[in-house]
């Protein structure tokens, strides 16, 4: 088993209300997510309404890569908790934000746009193609797979131009959608992917789990070096000050 330490979060509200989504996960997204998960790394859950929501500086400090997931209660999140785990990802913590956390305050602060896009919800097929197959997060994937019923999300989605873009969605209704969305941020690497809506059984399927599998290797943090910011009075080299003598 990897050392990679995970932590699964989800806002855990929609299985609480909802029969629907609880037929669907009866333990929740987070325990489903963490379920095919923890074969392979030491996987821990948090959500919204523990202390500080499951997020203290004892659990992010011991975090590689945060899984979130969270949809009707965005607003319900403490700033000072984004804040800190803004403050993780610079240092180096990788951060998986699945499908309506596009919208979630830490998304929407690391993207820095509004993060907007079209949605339709009646159970349409997504066909979801690699369109980087070099990519870590596509192996063992095969050059399309389907999710049968999906929730639509469609262009434009308001984000900066990904530092590589993954996947790519077709929706049985027409639209496409950027589906798989890699960025750098501070030390730390975001990826965006967009399946994963409550009342379909899409943490279930195999393409999936396979995709958050390779997205949480791909993010974990690297021994890099520490960068350190500000004034260098002290060039490395030996250089001789300019003095302007004309005058
Ligand atoms: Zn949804």
């Amino acid at each position: 088993m990897s050392s990679i330490r995970v932590t699964v979060w989800n806002e855990f509200r929609h299985e609480k209300i909802d029969e629907k989504v609880r037929a669907v996960y009866p333990d929740g997204i987070h325990t489903a997510i963490a379920s095919f998960l923890k074969g392979n790394f030491d996987v821990k859950t948090a959500t919204l309404d523990e202390p500080e929501h499951g997020l203290t500086d004892e659990v992010l400090a011991n975090t590689d890569v945060l899984i979130w997931w969270g949809h009707m209660a965005h607003g319900d999140v403490k700033d000072e908790i984004v804040d800190r785990v803004y403050a993780r990802v610079m240092e180096g913590m990788g951060l998986i934000v699945l499908h309506s956390a596009h919208f979630s305050k830490i998304f929407r602060k690391l993207m820095g746009s509004t993060c907007n896009l079209k949605w339709r919800e009646i159970g349409e097929k997504e066909r979801i193609y690699v369109i980087e197959p070099g990519h870590p997060i596509a192996k063992g994937l095969p050059e399309y797979f389907e999710v049968p019923h999906a929730e639509m999300y469609g262009e434009r989605f308001d984000i900066p131009a990904p530092d590589t873009q993954v996947f790519l969605s077709w929706f049985q209704g027409g639209e496409l959608f950027r589906s798989g969305c890699c960025y750098h941020r501070g030390a730390g690497k975001v990826f965006y992917f967009r399946p994963g809506h409550e009342t379909y059984k899409v943490f279930y399927q195999k393409e999936i789990q396979t995709v958050i599998t390779n997205a949480v290797r791909w993010a974990a943090p690297v021994a890099g070096p520490t960068v350190t910011f500000g004034h260098r009075p002290e060039p490395i080299e030996d250089v001789t000050p300019y003095e302007d003598k004309s005058a």
